[in-house]
């Protein structure tokens, strides 16, 4: 069974937090730091604390459960373990919003956005405007898309 850290320690915390809000002593972004630990120890299950963590905002196993053991002590191991496996399982798909984020896009100029319309021999895509220009100015091997190559370009993005 998952342990939410202790009454008093949370109590204590938020009195502590409260006390350097009223006195000024902390920034907005560290109270909201420190608030985000406060829902960390308060976690019921792996899953919450989890997402009081936020997007992923640490690099490794043992950072995670380095951060949820000094925000709740009462975790053991076992749990600190669960919390790092959620993380993991979270991380990947971080990653892989990240990779459809860089979907392939026009490489004839950087943040060029237009639809993709021509390819390269080496790989390289390239929108109508900029394929063209590279055809004008000699580029042999560019070729249109074909309307398959398109779709799955678009799939990857
Ligand atoms: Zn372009």
């Amino acid at each position: 069974m998952f342990k939410a850290a202790s009454k008093d320690r949370v109590a204590a915390a938020l009195h502590r937090i409260a006390q350097d809000v009223e006195h000024g002593r902390v920034t907005p972004s560290e109270t909201a730091a420190r608030l985000d630990r406060v829902k960390m120890a308060l976690s019921q299950t792996a899953q919450q604390a989890l997402s009081a963590l936020g997007p992923v905002q640490a690099s490794s196993r043992e950072e995670v459960m380095k951060g949820f053991k000094s925000a709740n002590p009462a975790l053991t191991d076992e749990e600190l373990e669960e919390i790092a496996d959620h993380w993991e399982e979270n991380k990947d798909v971080v990653k892989d919003q990240a990779k459809t984020a860089a979907a392939p896009a026009c490489d004839g100029e950087r943040g060029c956005k237009a639809p993709l319309f021509f390819k390269d021999s080496k790989g390289y895509v390239y929108c109508e405007k900029h394929g063209d220009k590279l055809k004008a100015g000699g580029r042999t091997g560019v070729s249109k898309l074909t309307s398959a190559e398109k779709k799955k370009l678009e799939a990857e993005g």
